[in-house]
């Protein structure tokens, strides 16, 4: 057997299409939807994350204004400008691009978005809003496989679904929302006992560790959806994720692949979000 694949370039394309389309309806009323994305220091995975966030928005018409700080940005600053951005009509949703520099809160500024900008879904108010199914914004990375799930038409009520990994940006926000489509979810870390006991009862599993290849073929249930989430990279410096694709492909039914998986999901989901703040903010 060979499992499917879930193509998250293709999905992202579809979805931003209609994120064009809607963004486009939004600038002819003159309300362009905006999106701030603030970056402090130069660190270089952050530095390419930023870029691909700005060039995604320009592609789909949302304005995109960035806001490049030095390292050594006081956080009092950091916390004016959120602030300033808080209050601008013209700007819809403000990311602030992690990690931040040592000597700032990183929490403390997530707390000063408003969580009606709070297009990453950080902020402690979306996460309440998330655990208790009230609207605000999802993190964009699980609600990017919530989006692959939807696509394959796969019905989660009553399906087991084994998160590995209990972040507060992937694997708590995903256990969550896969427990709000009716799944029985549990959820593994670094202290579960018998891993591999747990993800052979899944039928979806969600690897969300940032281990190479940890989720191996005799781990999977034969038929099992596998959701890749992870961004490694292995001995030869090639791109990866946490599962182990080659072998693990002949045991699924359908598996996201990396690169071209969830990674494209999760830019297209901020670029949902951002249009959606700004289509609330109109009314
Ligand atoms: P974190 O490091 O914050 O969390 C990793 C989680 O994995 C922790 O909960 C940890 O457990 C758990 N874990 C570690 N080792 C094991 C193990 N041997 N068995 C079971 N669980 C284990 O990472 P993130 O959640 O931020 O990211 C996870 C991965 O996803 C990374 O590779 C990251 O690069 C990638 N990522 C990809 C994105 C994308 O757009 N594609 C976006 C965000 C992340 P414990 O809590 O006990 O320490």
């Amino acid at each position: 057997m060979t499992a499917q694949l879930i193509d998250g370039i293709a999905l992202s394309k579809q979805l931003r299409s209609e994120v064009a389309q809607r963004a486009a309806a939004l600038t002819a009323r003159g309300r362009q939807p905006g999106l701030a994305v603030v970056l402090v220091g130069d660190n270089p995975a952050s530095q390419v994350y930023v870029r691909n966030k700005v060039k995604a928005c320009e592609e789909s018409g949302i304005r995109s204004v960035m806001e490049k700080y030095d390292a050594t940005l006081s956080e009092a600053d950091l916390l004016a400008r959120i602030t300033a951005l808080n209050t601008d009509p013209t700007i819809h949703g403000i990311l602030v691009q992690l990690p931040l520099p040592a000597h700032i809160d990183a929490q403390k500024v997530i707390e000063a978005i408003s969580p009606d900008k709070d297009v990453d879904g950080f902020h402690v108010a979306s996460a309440g809003a998330l655990m208790t199914g009230l609207p605000g914004f999802w993190p964009c990375t699980p609600h990017g496989c919530i989006k692959m799930l939807e696509h394959i038409d796969y019905d989660l009520k009553g399906k087991h679904a084994v998160v590995i990994g209990r972040s507060n940006i992937v694997g708590k926000p995903m256990a969550l929302m896969l427990l709000g489509k009716n799944a029985t979810v549990t959820v593994c870390h670094s202290a579960t006992k018998d891993l591999k006991a747990q993800t052979l009862q899944a039928d979806v599993i969600v690897a969300a560790v940032g281990k190479a290849k940890m989720l191996t073929a005799d781990m999977v249930k034969p038929g099992a959806v596998v959701i890749d989430v992870g961004m490694n990279r292995d001995e030869q410096g090639k791109l990866c994720g946490d599962v182990d694709f080659e072998r693990v492909k002949d045991v699924a039914s359908w598996i996201t692949p990396v690169p071209g998986g969830v990674g494209p999901m999760t830019i297209t989901m901020l670029l949902v979000n951002t249009l959606e703040a700004a289509q609330r903010a109109v009314g």
